[in-house]
């Protein structure tokens, strides 16, 4: 019986998967309520889609010579010899979904998606082998009124979290042909430099030239910042296209830079391009990113439809919330009953009274001290705490404290407690 019990302790959780703890819920749940609200204001709808997919939807979406189809996916083959994958990101998944459905005929559709991704990284700091996406997806739109609607929408999510110090970084990769001649132009200025380029780069050169652009190597960097640019190489309509979401972010004050190295690491990105990069994570910088993908649906076997997305990494957006510690008082809510009458009796029915009025009421079970159990309601979500004992049993009048507040307690007849505690909780 005890070696059982020994082996069970000894199982620990998967490398780079974490628990989430009921402390950390709470933030969790008020983040997430908020990506919610402001997807809806904006029209987009949910979407969900399995955590497994076959693993060629993403081998054929996200491409071959990516890091994430390289060497990050978690893929197996299930017992009816199915080759399958843990989905890594949403998009793939969502453009699958839609054309299975049929939503891409003729249709145009704002969709949001909030779920577990898995990706085999090295685990570190905002780095996880299964970590959280919230992402949106506006397919049927060519833009650019679209890609400002889907900027604006994540410039309100920082303003709605009160997080501030995120950079919008911007780009255009152009067209399929124009990128096109781009990678040409840039294979053979790198081609020039092979030799001082890093091992990875090089291996780049051949298969994915874009991404030397983004090397994290100091002599590699070196080389790139004397590369050709891209914004030289789109054709009018695309730069006129760009010219006009820069225009319209001017005028609704958001703050961005152009950044021409800026490609994301996903192949299939076209047009533009943009991340929110922060100065207060850390390596793990970039906290949400997105970009135009005008030739997946087609590429996947649909018709032409343009679509616009982004994918917003929870964990790193969570850790900078609770840096900033702006939103802590919203985690607090409802309130903490703790009957001290002898018979214990009237606590339950009070507190079902309170529910009935909508309020969230925990309940102190297990009797005890005033002290010990105001401890408890300290450590508890609650915003108040209401004490009922057989004195104010007696004189109908109850004792409210505001646990995250230094103010005086208050007392209140039972006849107006409803009101009042309607009032300190909103
Ligand atoms: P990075 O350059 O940090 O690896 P990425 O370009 O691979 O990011 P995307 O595929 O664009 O990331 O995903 C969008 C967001 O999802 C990222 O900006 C980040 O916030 C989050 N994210 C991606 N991979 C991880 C991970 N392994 N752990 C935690 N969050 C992640
Ligand atoms: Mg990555």
């Amino acid at each position: 019986m005890t070696k059982v019990i020994k082996k069970i302790e000894g199982i620990k959780g998967v490398k780079g998967m974490n628990d989430l703890l009921p402390t950390n819920t709470i933030l969790w749940h008020k983040v997430e309520s908020i990506l919610k609200r402001v997807g809806k204001a904006y029209g987009y709808q949910e979407i969900r889609t399995p955590i497994l997919e076959k693993t060629d939807l993403f081998r054929q979406s996200i491409g071959d010579e990516t890091d994430i189809v390289k060497k990050e996916m978690f893929t197996f083959t299930d017992a009816g010899d199915e080759d399958l994958t843990l989905r890594p990101e949403a998009t793939a998944s969502t453009v699958r979904a839609c054309l299975q459905h049929g939503l891409l005929h003729n249709q145009q559709h704002r969709l949001w998606y909030l779920g577990p991704m898995f990706r085999r990284e090295r685990p570190q700091k905002g780095r996880f082998r299964q970590f959280h996406q919230f992402g949106v997806e506006a397919f049927g739109w060519k833009g650019p009124d679209i890609d400002a609607e889907i900027i604006l929408l994540g410039e309100r999510i920082w303003k709605e979290l009160q997080v501030d110090g995120v950079k919008l970084h911007l780009n255009s990769l152009g067209s399929d042909a124009s990128r096109q001649t781009y990678i040409s132009a840039l294979k053979a200025y790198l081609a020039q430099h092979k030799d001082d380029l890093d091992a990875d780069s090089i291996h780049r050169l051949e298969k994915n030239p874009l991404r030397v652009l983004d090397s994290k190597d100091a002599d590699t960097r070196e080389i790139v910042a004397g590369a050709p640019s891209i914004g030289d190489y789109l054709q009018v309509e695309e730069r006129a296209c760009f010219d006009q979401l820069r225009r319209t972010l001017d005028e609704n004050g958001v703050d961005y830079v152009v950044d021409q190295n800026l490609v994301r690491g996903l192949d299939y990105y076209t047009s533009t391009v943009f991340e929110w990069i922060t100065d207060q994570l850390g390596a793990q910088a970039t906290v949400c990113g997105g970009g135009r993908y005008d030739s997946l649906v087609e590429n996947r076997g649909g018709n032409c439809v343009p679509g616009i997305g982004f994918a917003l990494g929870l964990e790193r957006l969570i850790e900078l919330v609770s840096i900033q510690n702006k939103l802590q008082h919203i985690c607090h809510e409802g309130l903490y009953l703790i009957d001290l009458t002898t018979d214990e009796s009237a606590g339950v029915s009070l507190a079902e009274e309170l529910r009935n009025h909508g309020l969230k009421v925990i309940s102190h079970c297990g009797g005890g001290k005033l002290k010990s159990s105001l401890k408890r309601a300290d450590k508890s979500s609650a915003k108040l705490a209401v004490i009922i004992g057989d004195r104010e049993k007696e004189s109908g009048l109850l004792h409210i404290k505001q646990l995250r507040e230094d103010v005086a307690d208050i007392q209140v007849p039972q006849e107006e407690l409803i009101l009042q505690l309607s009032q300190f909780l909103n």
